[in-house]
């Protein structure tokens, strides 16, 4: 299957970035230039992650408009003596219907790793949410040819709590905020490889029509090319996400696609 088969995703990850009023105007940016975007063209899907202390006045700001929330990441329990986190409920609860799971900077910064993000993963379905599962290698990884590996224990991992349902990112971690964007062939080989281990664990019809997003650097003079192969469906994106100009133009070149 062609990835014109499969629906583009535009996703747009704000990280721990701005205010209210900051998020009210990004928001405006975008609902205001968005029916340009996806009139006449084809379709994409649009999903915006804000900060949590965001989710309802983002919620508010795209009420009507075809762009859909999600939460940042999520605690794998429903609701408890966890502080500082956030449920699934209470994702679901302030308007979301994705969330991310395993971004790098919470590999990092809080020293997750695969099986609670399997965890989360299988949580955020039992809750309605549709996890967008992220993995990708780090630069030395790469350089010492562990890339595929590393790839199929992420993926394995994720999968093995058998999330109802779930989209992929694969963001390597040497092109996150760099400005070094993968290459589309580097980027296609990596796809192309998850798609086939999908396959592996979860059978070739889900692994056809499974999403699998690029993420690291992209930016609107870039995704033509990246989105032209055949399995990269759509971007997470981070820096250019924050400036409705670019994040339109982005959305646009995923609406346009044909396969
Ligand atoms: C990200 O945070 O998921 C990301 C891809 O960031 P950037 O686009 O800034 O590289």
């Amino acid at each position: 299957m062609s990835n014109g088969n499969r629906r583009p995703v535009a996703a747009g990850n704000w990280k721990m970035n701005l205010l209210r009023r900051d998020a009210e105007v990004l928001c405006q940016g975008l609902t205001g230039g968005l029916p340009a975007k996806l009139e006449g063209a084809g379709a994409a899907d649009v999903v915006l992650f804000p900060t949590a202390t965001l989710l309802t006045t983002v919620a508010r700001q795209i009420q009507g408009s075809a762009i859909s929330l999600g939460g940042q990441d999520m605690h794998p329990d429903a609701s408890g003596a966890h502080t500082g986190d956030v449920s699934g409920p209470q994702l679901a609860d302030a308007g979301c219907g994705w969330v991310l799971c395993g971004h790098s900077e919470r590999r990092q910064d809080h020293g997750e790793d695969d099986a609670l993000i399997g965890r989360k993963a299988r949580a955020a379905t039992d809750h309605g949410l549709l996890p967008l599962i992220c993995l990708g290698e780090s630069g030395n990884e790469r350089r010492a040819e562990q890339t595929l590996a590393v790839l199929r224990r992420q993926l394995t991992a994720a999968l093995a709590s058998k999330p109802a349902s779930f989209e992929i990112a694969y963001e390597p971690i040497w092109a996150i905020g760099t400005g070094e964007v993968a290459t589309p062939e580097i980027a296609q080989q990596a796809h192309a490889f998850l798609r086939q281990t999908l396959a592996e664990l979860v059978g070739e019809e889900r692994a056809a029509t499974t999403r699998i997003l690029y993420g690291g650097s992209a930016n609107p003079s870039n995704v033509a090319d990246l989105i032209a192969q055949r399995d990269i469906d759509g971007f997470l994106v981070g820096g250019a996400s924050l400036d409705s100009g670019k994040f339109l133009d982005i959305i646009d070149v995923c609406a346009r696609h044909r396969g």
